[in-house]
């Protein structure tokens, strides 16, 4: 972590954000509705307004939108869950809140992005369509193609078919694959706070809001703490999506939607929240699916020989070093590589089955057709296809 004043004297946010030209904006819940009164018309009036300025400034805009729980649990009453036996929190009564709400969201949007002569799209995207590179890539064409065109992607989770399993959970971390996903240039998160503080406002009056974060630490990670607010994320969501976002290389900021004219004072360098650096070297975008948006479907245990060529060598993992597999997953599944003190070292797409990997474990690649009777591959993750974590 950067202390404030020494971090002004050499880093100016200007340079960060010159040349950006794709813009993720997320906002959250607890910026756009409240229980009592629902959708806030007037704090998204502001938000579109700002939107619309950033495209007439030459931006391309892609909006990730939460709001539509909170806007469904208003729209059906206090007494809808009690009719229906419902516990506020249980998945069915959100998914029906959600699908109430999100008709009223985009709705909304529609009119007011309408205002300024601007067309917007609803995509709802569940985390299958983001495992599937498949489904993956459609949906990305379908963004380019809707920013090609001058449309402004809306995207929420596709709340009502999720279940427990296929939840993308928060939409911090859906605003952070759907930078990698539009291949944006800046990320953008509106919640209810300020930023990222020293210490929990909420709890201790001598916090106060860091400007810029360099590196994500273990001690900013302790910093993010648990708070929970009414949407999904807390400061730890928040810290995970500037997390991935840096891995791909874009830089992030996280300030308070409520504050009026918020965008345009973070894209003119201002002082507004807290802004997190990108790693120099981004991953591309197949390498950050990989990492980010995939399940990690079982473990690979390395030797020290393995780790090594891995993290310093940029080798491929072969089997002479695999000491141990956990969990079962076939073919072309993401998985873990761990080490033996359980430290996850890289991410990749498995060229063998979990039961094949057993057999070869600790073997040479000499002897993978032997043992398997065939050798699809030398590797059992081949380095173009792995991720150092
Ligand atoms: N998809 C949820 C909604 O629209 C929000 C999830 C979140 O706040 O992270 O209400």
């Amino acid at each position: 972590m950067k202390d404030n004043s020494a971090t002004q004297q050499n880093f100016c946010r200007k340079d960060i954000l010159a040349g950006v030209r794709r813009i993720v904006v997320k906002i959250g819940s607890r910026v756009l509705a409240s229980l009592e009164r629902g959708l806030d018309l007037q704090v998204m009036g502001n938000l579109v307004q700002e939107m619309a300025d950033l495209r007439k400034a030459g931006h391309e805009v892609v909006l990730v939108s939460s709001g539509a729980i909170l806007a469904g649990r208003t729209k059906l009453g206090p007494n809808f869950n009690k009719a229906f036996n419902l516990a506020v929190n249980s998945l069915n009564f959100k998914q029906a809140a959600a699908a109430v709400g999100q008709t009223s969201l985009m709705w909304n949007y529609e009119k007011l992005f309408n205002v300024h002569q601007v067309q917007v799209a609803q995509l709802l995207l569940t985390s299958d369509d983001i495992n599937n590179r498949r489904r993956y890539l459609n949906a990305r064409n379908t963004i380019f193609t809707l920013l090609h065109h001058g449309v402004v992607p809306i995207i929420n989770e596709n709340d009502t078919v999720m279940v427990e399993e296929i939840k993308l959970g928060d939409n911090d971390n859906l605003s952070a694959l759907v930078t990698s996903l539009a291949e944006a240039d800046l990320l953008i998160i509106l919640s209810d706070v300020e930023g990222f503080h020293s210490a929990d406002p909420c709890k201790d009056d001598t916090a106060c809001l860091i400007s810029v974060v360099e590196m994500i630490t273990p001690e900013i990670e302790r910093l993010a703490g648990d708070g929970k607010h009414l949407g999904t994320g807390g400061m730890i969501t928040k810290l995970q999506a500037v997390h991935k976002a840096a891995r791909f290389g874009v830089p992030a900021v996280v300030a308070n939607g409520r504050r009026p004219g918020v965008i345009k004072q973070i894209m003119q360098g201002d002082e507004v929240g807290t802004m997190f650096l990108p790693k120099q070297k981004g991953l591309t975008s197949r390498k950050h699916w990989i990492a980010h948006a995939l399940k990690p479907r079982g473990k690979i245990v390395v030797d020290d020989g393995a780790g090594k060529a891995l993290l310093e060598m940029g080798k491929s993992l072969l089997p002479s070093g695999i000491l141990r597999v956990e969990g079962i997953f076939s073919v072309g599944d993401m998985v873990s590589c761990v080490r033996l003190d359980g430290v996850e070292i890289a991410r990749g797409l498995s060229n063998y089955n979990a039961n094949e990997i057993e057999r070869i474990q600790g073997r040479k690649t000499s002897e993978i057709k032997t043992i398997l009777k065939y050798k699809s591959y030398d590797e059992v993750i081949h380095r173009d296809n792995l991720v150092l974590m």
